[in-house]
């Protein structure tokens, strides 16, 4: 049997949303609920795909069944494709199974030629509508399948609106329609070197090849991979029978959201334009009107759009996203979608949909995204900070920020390359803008209204936006703006406050941000189904109290060196890694002690129980001595200007222990457990400090759960001996302190040799923690900072690479040594505690590897952990749910 490539809206057996994409599942959906859709087919993402594998062409059988459904299309219709007295029109969209708002091509009136614009013409009886949709049509048809810059048709219309003393398109008449349209061919003409087609069928079917072909332009691509959607899927097109806002002053159309996309609220929200048609609300030429004014413009319709608009929330029980039109007083829905929401509205919707009944709470944990949520852990204005706005805008997409002005996408993003904060000035953005959106803090634009494309765009990103902010006079050749006579110049700092729309000049400061009400019982309920723990990575009583009130159970890492880098320490670390006998650096060690020993006081205490995970020292001990080159340039001087002083000789000496305790692969060299093999006082002193302060905090009456760890180890051997090392002091301060206290043991899993002996490995360990940091560098064989700084990029960007390995861990490498050290290790001993420290314990895709592995905990930064929550309880309901489906089949 044939494949079946196209299928009508009302077909009866249902295509599936990967086969239909998002917007065709949605039309079917619609239709067979009966509201009122105009009427269409939709080719598959089947056929998408096998246009890819044949070299680009779209399969006969496909072919065959679009003109099957079309003629379907015509009968229903009543009107023929090209018909000079009355022509079927129609659009022509993509939709892929995720939604990829503004991201591929769109063509609109299709249909319309030289003879059936005359038929339109006359049977609508409004020549102006009529050369007015023609002309559109040529504009978005050449653009998008033809590749003639927009920018050609613009200006021609731009000329003729000076020309004429036009403000707007609606004053121009049929006949400068007209005459607009035989120049757009011309511009077809030269800039395509072909005439525009004539031909319905031809227009169709080069139409339906670009929106294939619109899967892969950039933008597009640039969008899979910020939102990591897989680039096989291919997209849907949905050619759908056209219906008209702009028919004059009875038609309009629009875009609503059932709740607000920003806040969250529940009350419909959304903007249409009188008399106009499909791009305009979103492409932000021209400002919208807010919803509410339908209320007194056309009652019916904004009676019968608030029905719709809650039918179907009530269908898809989320929050929908409708596109709108009203042709002479009546209503067409064209799309919805669950409407894409900041994290401040996607808690909120969530909480608000369990509280009216509408989904359960297992639901609503699944529902927010958790890598949304670190645009609420975000900083925001100082609410004590005295507010003088310059201007303001729309409040498009919540977040403060600052940074240069910057008016050109391609210079925010080299800006943003070099480290510089940059937020996008644009009259109004377009895809082709996404780019400079992405490098930038925050987008400002001062035409364009909530639904606009930057509004959508940086909604969808997190970043704060302020949109249709009129009063700023935006000069792009001079690189300026001005509000009144205030010119703030390119390179010029400014703070946004997207939650209000206000600008400021200069920087402000702002403060750490607080949890929500809404947030927190969400993540209540994340707890109540989580099966997995979620610690956190601090080094300080500081970051320790951060992590409790983030809702942390524990420290899974406690980096001790940090605590040696403190300002005040740094010379006496100095003294005991310079020192050349014992006696020089137990001296150096006997004053570090009581320091450190205060610090592990300060974090037991405010830990309160809870577990600890402390690691000795790691990182190479040149990283606590003095650059190098800087030494070098100090001593050249000092040759120069002062060859005998005692600085010099100082300054030399040092130099050359910097020479001595140089290594070419520090990163591959003496640390980790290393430096407590050949140095065993520092790892002493630092157990030392540990259980002094156990037995002091004890004294006080609070209970301390410390596990010590140590790190970088790669044979058991190395194990073996800095356990004993441990066990001996922590025997000999029990004595000495009358004190009886517990402890565990255990090591970081960061060698692929320790993960590949994990079961010898498991005999000394009373747990494993995955530091999954080096283990991903010494697999690949990357450092980091290098790869990152030099090729990395390149990688996933032609797909090498399927995404950064150091943010989403390599499941397929990397994830075989994680899962072989948990097996083995388990093996060995069953009830091995096991968890991962590394970066990955805050990604939600790493974060199911290890629930999967049955981890008993993820331990990320303090603010990425409500994120790891999130993450930790969905993984364990997705668990629940599979099991589910398992019995019930
Ligand atoms: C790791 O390697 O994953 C780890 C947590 O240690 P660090 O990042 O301190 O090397
Ligand atoms: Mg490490």
């Amino acid at each position: 049997m044939d494949k079946n490539f196209v299928f009508m809206f009302d077909q009866p057996e249902k295509g599936s949303k990967e086969l239909l994409g998002g917007k065709g599942a949605n039309l079917a959906e619609m239709t067979r609920i009966g509201l009122p859709v105009p009427y269409g087919f939709t080719i598959t993402t089947a056929a998408c795909n096998s246009y890819y594998d044949t070299g680009q062409v779209i399969p006969p059988e496909a072919e065959l069944q679009v003109l099957k459904a079309l003629k379907l299309l015509e009968e229903k219709t009543g009107k023929k494709l090209g018909d000079a007295a009355d022509p079927l029109l129609v659009s022509v969209r993509s939709g892929a199974v995720h939604s990829m708002p503004g991201m591929m091509d769109t063509v609109l009136n299709l249909g319309l030629n030289d003879e059936s614009v005359q038929g339109m013409a006359e049977l609508t009886n409004n020549p102006r509508f009529a050369y007015d949709s023609y002309r559109r049509f040529i504009q978005m048809f050449s653009d998008v399948v033809l590749h003639v810059d927009n920018f050609h048709f613009e200006r021609q219309l731009e000329e003729l609106r000076e020309e004429k003393g036009y403000d707007s398109d609606t004053e121009i008449t049929a006949e400068e329609w007209q005459q607009v349209i035989g120049n757009f061919k011309d511009i077809v003409k030269k800039h395509a070197k072909r005439s525009f087609p004539e031909d319905p069928k031809d227009q169709l079917f080069l139409t339906i090849n670009a929106v294939f072909d619109s899967w892969n332009n950039q933008r597009a691509v640039l969008y899979r991979r910020l939102h990591q959607i897989p680039g096989h899927l291919g997209t849907a097109v949905n050619i759908q029978s056209m219906v008209f806002g702009n028919m004059g002053n009875d038609s309009g159309t629009g875009v609503a959201f059932t709740r607000n996309p920003s806040t969250g609220e529940s009350k419909l929200y959304g903007e249409y334009l009188m008399n106009a048609q499909g791009e305009d609300v979103v492409a932000g030429i021209r400002t919208p009107q807010p919803i509410a004014s339908l209320q007194k413009e056309m009652p019916t319709v904004h009676q019968q759009l608030i029905d719709t608009c809650q039918l179907l929330e009530n269908h898809y029980k989320d929050m929908q996203d409708i596109e709108f039109t009203v042709e002479r007083g009546n209503l067409f829905i064209l799309q919805t979608r669950t409407g894409k929401r900041t994290a401040q509205a996607a808690i909120k919707i969530a909480v608000e949909l369990v509280k009216e009944e509408i989904i359960d709470k297992q639901e609503a944990v699944l529902r927010v995204d958790p890598d949304q949520l670190n645009q609420l852990l975000h900083h925001r204005i100082d609410p004590d900070h005295k507010r003088t706005p310059l201007t303001s805008g729309l409040p498009a997409s919540p977040g403060a920020a600052t940074g240069q002005v910057i008016f050109d996408a391609d210079e925010a993003e080299e800006l943003a390359k070099n480290g510089k904060r940059v937020i996008l000035v644009r009259p109004e953005t377009t895809p082709d803008d996404i780019h400079g959106i992405v490098a930038s803090q925050a987008t400002v634009t001062s035409r364009g209204g909530m639904t606009s494309h930057a509004a959508v765009v940086a909604r969808g990103m997190g970043k704060a936006c302020i949109c249709g902010c009129e009063s700023l006079k935006i000069h792009l050749n001079s690189k300026q703006f001005s509000v009144e006579d205030v010119v703030i110049k390119q390179g010029d700092t400014i703070t946004i406050d997207g939650s209000t729309g206000e600008i400021f000049l200069g920087e402000i400061p702002m403060i750490e941000p607080q949890l929500s009400d809404e947030f927190q019982l969400l993540l209540r309920w994340a707890d109540e189904q989580t099966k997995m723990g979620v610690r956190a990575n601090a080094d300080n009583p500081q970051d320790a109290a951060k992590a409790l009130e983030f809702g942390a159970g524990g420290i899974g890492l406690c980096r001790t060196e940090h605590m040696f880098m403190d300002a005040g320490r740094i010379p006496l670390v100095q003294d005991m890694i310079l020192s050349e006998t014992n006696q020089e650096r137990n001296h150096a060690l006997d004053k570090l002690l009581p320091m450190q020993q205060q610090d592990f006081e300060e974090i037991f205490k405010t830990m309160q129980g809870y577990p600890i995970t402390v690691r000795l020292l790691d990182p190479p001990l040149h990283e606590f001595l003095p650059d190098k080159e800087d030494l070098l340039v100090d001593v050249t001087k000092l040759q120069i200007t002062d060859p005998s002083s005692k600085e010099l000789n100082e300054k030399q000496e040092l130099l050359r222990k910097v020479r001595l305790l140089e290594e070419s692969n520090p990163m591959l060299g003496h640390r980790g457990c290393r430096l407590g093999m050949i140095h065993p006082e520092i790892y002493e002193m630092q157990a030392k400090a540990i259980f002094h302060a156990i037995s002091a905090v004890n004294k006080k009456g609070i209970q301390v759960n410390s596990e010590i760890m140590i790190p970088l180890v790669s044979h058991v051997n190395e194990l073996k001996n800095m356990r004993q090392l441990v066990v001996n002091i922590g025997e000999q301060i029990k004595e000495e302190t009358e004190e009886d206290y517990n402890y565990l043991i255990g090591t970081m899993i960061e060698t692929p040799r320790a993960a590949l002996t994990a079961d010898r490995i498991a005999q000394e360990a009373d747990f494993f923690s995955f530091g999954t940091n080096d283990l991903t560098q010494t697999t690949f064989g990357f450092s980091r900072d290098d790869a990152e700084g030099k090729f990395l990029q390149h990688y996933v960007e032609n797909e090498v690479l399927p995404s950064n390995p150091f943010v989403s861990l390599d499941q397929d490498g990397v994830g075989k040594l994680v899962e072989n050290g948990v097996k083995m290790g388990r093996a060995t001993k069953p009830a091995l505690k096991t968890g991962i420290c590394g970066e990955h314990g805050g990604e939600k895709k790493s974060i199911q590897f290890c629930f999967d592995l049955g981890m008993d905990y993820v331990s990320c930064s303090p603010f990425r952990v409500p994120t790891a929550r999130l993450a930790a309880a969905q993984a364990t309901i997705r668990s629940k749910q599979k099991e589910q489906v398992l019995q019930y089949n």
